[in-house]
């Protein structure tokens, strides 16, 4: 019998505040993966969600919010894939100016990766940040283990005492695991911790020092190029190693008897084993698409800049649009909205990667990779593929929200009489137009800089409370 205690939950950080009463009237309340569809006022009472509907009486002492009638809420989105810097890199951005700029795009909760200085590779390190978020952040925090120690790629880090500290996941990102036996023994240790690895794919040996995607516009700009073989080729030996470890488990499974008490008909756990971070290429999609069909247990996420750019942006030289993996060509990106549209993408993460001036406004060879996300990645998601019509609106309030729950195993938020009240506000005709001034970030590197997007978040509620809200027309 199996007497060791079973791994600990994801610890999700940040400040409390008194839970609120308050009624959001005349609004498009929407919550596609649980059919609530309607038009009507939202009741929040001690910080739940109280009634949602048509006709829901208005409490005579309840505030009601008269300015967002004619908005849209949404469950709030969860971000899987972000940079908060904390700690070691707080000049590009802390706890408290990145959860705000994820309230400001509508986010209820963000993960951050473990690329800081010290590298987030062992209990105590992870445990000192989600104390920080507990006193700094205004929507949750949760924070991802290495998988290697100090992000060398060379030793497991300590992944067990990680768990015990409460991350959501492990993951190497900004690095792949190069070696494939690591990669093996990650895999192994956290299943047991029952997390997932979140895999950033990259053969450094095909990327080198690369600045874009290889194609006809690196050429003519005399830039060194990434071909997508550098993740393609990444993905297909990870997969390969996933089915490994998939088919051992399921064996080990079978012979521990947990196949005897249930029978043949046992259910297997289909939690992924791996989540393939921010794909970039048409084959990468297709490589997804056929090992899912086959019930190989992986997910995988994108970006809204590889959802929405190509690589022909790049003639302005804009540092900002340099990110890793790159933007790619018009196939390249179309795959991708197709691949989230079908489901074989299963989330929207930002990659939100602040950088200082510094950093970034130098030329483009030598530039940091990455862009700012949070604060624009629903309006230009909903600007760009929604009002264009190659996506639907439930799915990509979907992909947002209960997507990346699923992937990371947390509690999904959602528009239900008796849930806590985790929820974003939108007013969907807005048209806004991004500057400096519209951004919370503590950096200002965003690709999406001088865009115009319709659809602004006005408000943003994480437990029960408001944590972020803009009035109309507000910047
Ligand atoms: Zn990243």
């Amino acid at each position: 019998m199996d007497t060791t205690p079973g791994p600990s939950a994801p610890r999700l950080a940040c400040r409390t505040f008194p839970r609120e009463s308050f009624v959001v009237p005349d609004v498009h309340i929407f919550d596609p993966q649980r059919d609530v569809d309607v038009v009507g006022d939202l009741l929040v009472e001690n910080g739940q969600v109280a009634a949602v509907g048509p006709g829901s009486n208005r409490p005579a002492s309840v505030e009601v919010l008269h300015d967002l009638a004619g908005c849209w809420v949404f469950p709030g989105f969860v971000d899987p894939h972000a940079h908060l810097r904390t700690p070691g890199f707080e000049y590009k951005e802390d706890l408290a100016s990145g959860s705000l700029a994820a309230a400001s795009g509508g986010y209820v909760a963000v993960v951050a990766m473990a690329n800081t200085e010290p590298v987030i590779d062992s209990g105590p390190i992870a445990a000192w940040v989600l104390d920080q978020a507990e006193k700094q952040a205004v929507v949750r925090v949760g924070q991802v283990g290495s998988a290697s120690k100090a992000q060398k790629g060379e030793e497991l880090s300590e992944m067990r005492e990680l768990a015990d500290a409460g991350v959501v996941a492990f993951s190497d990102d900004g690095k792949p695991i190069s070696d494939a036996d690591l990669l093996l023994h990650v895999l192994r240790y956290a299943r047991g911790t029952r997390r997932p690895v979140l895999l950033h794919l990259e053969n450094k040996s095909l990327s080198l020092d690369g600045v874009m995607h290889e194609g006809r516009w690196s050429a003519r700009l005399g830039l060194r190029g990434i071909p997508p073989a550098a993740e393609s080729g990444s993905l297909a030996r990870d997969l390969e190693i996933v089915r490994y470890v998939d088919a051992e488990e399921k064996r080990l499974a079978r012979l521990s008897g947990a196949g005897a008490a249930g029978g043949a008909a046992s259910p297997v756990r289909r939690a992924p084993l791996v989540h393939f971070q921010h794909l970039s290429a048409a084959d990468s999609a297709r490589l997804v698409r056929a090992a899912k069909e086959q019930g190989v247990p992986i997910t995988a996420e994108v970006t809204p800049l590889h959802l929405l750019l190509t690589d022909e942006r790049l003639t302005t030289f804009d540092q900002n649009l340099k990110v890793n993996p790159p933007i790619r060509s018009i196939e390249d990106r179309d795959a991708l909205v197709a691949a989230l549209a079908d489901g074989t993408i299963d989330c929207v993460g930002t990659d939100h990667a602040p950088h200082a001036p510094h950093e970034k406004e130098v030329p483009i060879e030598e530039a940091a990779s990455g862009s700012i996300g949070l604060e624009t990645a629903f309006a230009a998601l909903h600007t760009g593929l929604v009002l264009t019509g190659k996506l639907s609106l439930a799915r990509l309030v979907e992909a947002m929200s209960g997507g990346p729950c699923r992937v990371l195993g947390l509690e999904e938020p959602r528009l239900a009489v008796g849930s806590p009240a985790d929820f974003c506000v939108v007013d969907l005709e807005e048209p806004w137009v991004v500057t400096t001034a519209t951004l919370r970030s503590k950096s200002r590197n965003s690709a999406f800089l001088g865009a115009e997007f319709i659809g602004r978040v006005r408000l943003t509620v994480v437990d029960g409370a408001r944590r972020f809200s803009r009035g109309r027309g507000e910047a």
